[in-house]
């Protein structure tokens, strides 16, 4: 029997090293798919694809099993090492920088998935762009009905040209203001999504950090805010999140008309402003579903003229 999952990602299960101008911690538990599922489990379950090494510690599988989040192609490479991110956050914490990217497992990662898998919304986020298009190329479409996708400056500086390929086959983009630039080669980001369009995906979301975001279909144009907060503690997993409240939502109304897309921009939103309140997952995991309710009306308040 074929299996359908509402929601399935692939990106990185990590362990992280996170310095902000508030606190430094070493081990945290990170990774866009480990933000990405624990978001969007607030709306569907979700299947996570992703790869660790023996040293994968046992309670970030535990942090998981905490929601509807299934790990049946969560793969143990034996002998291998987990992915592991060093990120470093300036006073404006917008600004970040990433001081090591250990890719370990990431080398030699073959994701398969069970023959009788298929996904109604996939996620590739942000891996490198040969995995993307490997899950992508064992996936049913039209049974699929939206593939989207994430990536960062690391994939576009040295994997541009398998990126390309994966964005012709993407329907849905989502990438920050910075990355926008460094993929279109032009400034002016209304311009840059239109020249994203012509590569592939006809809806593009393009995250500016505190300053909100920005969606473009074909034919429409939506502007959203940042919550506003008083105190950001660490902004990492923002936009792995924003992309996991955006996607659930979508596959939990399980449509994707303009509407239904504004909507879901604003929960991933919501999502990131509760993430970057406390270090890595610590936020989201006492999260619940009336506080993120709570946030959306306030949201709507502020946003309404
Ligand atoms: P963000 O939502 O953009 O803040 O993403 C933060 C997460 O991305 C961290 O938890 C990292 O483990 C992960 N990450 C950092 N660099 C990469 C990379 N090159 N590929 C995939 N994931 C990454």
């Amino acid at each position: 029997m074929t299996q359908r999952y509402p929601l399935m990602v692939i990106g990185t299960v990590a362990v992280d090293a996170v310095e902000t101008p508030f606190g430094k911690q070493n081990e945290v538990f990170g990774g866009s798919a480990s933000y990405f599922s624990y978001a969007a489990s607030f709306f569907t379950p979700v299947e996570l694809v992703a790869v660790v090494g023996e040293d994968f510690p046992s309670e970030y599988r535990k942090v998981l099993l905490e929601r509807p989040i299934g790990l049946d192609h969560l793969e143990v490479l034996p002998g291998g090492k987990t992915f592991r991110w060093k990120g470093k956050y300036e006073s404006d914490l917008n600004v970040a920088h990433t001081l090591e990217t250990h890719l370990n497992v990431l080398l030699t990662f073959k994701p398969k998935l069970k023959t009788t898998v298929n996904p109604q919304y996939l996620f590739l986020a942000n891996i490198d762009p040969e995995l993307q298009e490997e899950v992508l190329n064992q996936i049913k479409r039209p049974a699929c009905k939206l593939v989207a996708c994430d990536t960062m400056n690391f994939w576009i500086g040295k994997k541009r040209s398998d990126l390309l390929k994966v964005l012709k086959r993407v329907d849905l983009l989502v990438v920050n203001d910075g990355e926008t630039r460094e993929l279109t080669q032009e400034h002016n980001l209304i311009k840059a999504a239109k020249i994203i369009q012509e590569m592939g995906p006809a809806t593009v979301v393009i995250k500016k950090g505190e300053h909100g975001v920005l969606l473009f279909s074909e034919s429409q144009f939506f502007a959203l805010p940042a919550y506003p907060l008083e105190e950001v503690f660490d902004p990492t997993g923002a936009g792995d999140s924003f992309a996991g409240g955006m996607m659930g939502y979508l596959a939990k109304e399980n449509r994707s008309d303009f509407e239904t897309l504004k909507q879901a921009v604003a929960y991933g939103s919501v999502i990131a402003s509760f993430t970057v309140e406390r270090f890595g997952l610590e936020r989201l995991r006492k999260l619940t579903n009336l506080e993120i309710e709570e946030r959306l009306s306030d949201f709507k308040r502020i946003c309404h003229f």
